[in-house]
């Protein structure tokens, strides 16, 4: 193997470059990891410094691959409260940061763009409005961001649940649903509170007992028993371009406008 003039072997293709940006970027090291499956999972990071964000926002994470730093923004999953931040990432076959970053072993370090951005959430909660969030896999993460803050930010007083929050996640099967167990939870302890999973593939999951079938189409048989009536909507949607469009089309049809769906896209259609 080749040797550096240390005798130290040559970095791995994830090593942070040695030269960066340290205005732009701070380190991060990564905590824990959950792997939901072998292309998804959720991970935790402690950056070096601040990052101070609000639900609904992303990180941008980066990684020097060879002799550039490629980065790509993450929704992050936690509330803001929490000194870590979560992050709930799918690897894309042979994505250029996706597929190195899954690699990233506990411990290790990535950069992490010093600013948080992203205004996706920035008005929620609309007083006394129903919400709707509707997310494929990963785009749940700016939910359970929010919803993590509302049920502290309950609990301690600050924010009076008046009116229904109902979050819609699709996956093709129950793997991949991530915060399935904590969303569950969240649903049965908070009247305010509803999680409706649905999976595209019940065919290799006998035993599944919930919704089936495209998450927008559980969208048109769910959102009405929210009492959200156009006008009055908070309608919010995450992660897959196709859905997002397919959702988008649902509520206009039922008379609901622009300003009441908020979009957060994934990746362009
Ligand atoms: C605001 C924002 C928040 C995001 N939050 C998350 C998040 O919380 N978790 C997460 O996993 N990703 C998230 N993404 C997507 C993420 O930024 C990257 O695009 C993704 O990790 C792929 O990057 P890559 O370099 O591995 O793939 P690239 O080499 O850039 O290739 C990407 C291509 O793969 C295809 N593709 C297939 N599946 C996906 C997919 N799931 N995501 C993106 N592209 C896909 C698309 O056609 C896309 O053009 C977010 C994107 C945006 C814009």
């Amino acid at each position: 193997m080749w040797l550096d003039r240390n005798g130290l072997p040559p970095p791995a293709p994830y090593t942070v470059a040695r030269m960066i940006d340290t205005e732009k970027y701070a380190t991060a090291t990564v905590v824990s990891r959950r792997d939901l499956a072998t292309d998804l999972w959720v991970v935790r990071i402690k950056p070096d410094c601040e990052l101070p964000f609000r639900p609904g926002q992303y990180v941008t994470l980066g990684l020097e691959i060879d002799g550039h730093i490629v980065e790509r923004p993450y929704s992050i999953a936690s509330d803001p409260a929490e000194g870590e931040i979560e992050l709930f990432i799918e690897r894309v076959p042979e994505g250029e940061l996706s597929a190195p970053l899954h690699e990233v072993p506990i411990g290790e370090t990535t950069l992490a763009r010093r600013r948080c951005k992203g205004l996706f959430l920035k008005d929620a909660p609309v007083e006394g409005r129903p919400h709707v969030f509707v997310a494929t896999v990963t785009g749940i993460a700016p939910f359970v961001s929010i919803l993590r803050s509302l049920r502290r930010r309950a609990a301690a007083g600050e924010w009076v649940p008046d009116q229904p929050v109902l979050a819609l996640q699709g996956a093709s099967r129950s793997e991949e649903l991530g915060y399935a167990d904590e969303l569950r939870k969240l649903d049965a302890e908070c009247p305010w509170f509803t999680y409706i999973p649905t999976i595209s593939r019940p065919w290799d999951e006998p035993g599944w007992e919930g919704e089936t079938g495209r998450v927008e189409d559980v969208l048109r048989k769910h959102a009405d028993a929210t009492g959200m009536s156009p006008g009055l909507g908070a309608i919010y949607l995450c992660g897959n371009p196709e859905m997002i469009a397919n959702s988008r089309g649902i509520m206009r049809r039922r008379g609901f406008t622009d300003k009441e769906i908020r979009e957060e896209q994934y990746w362009p259609d």
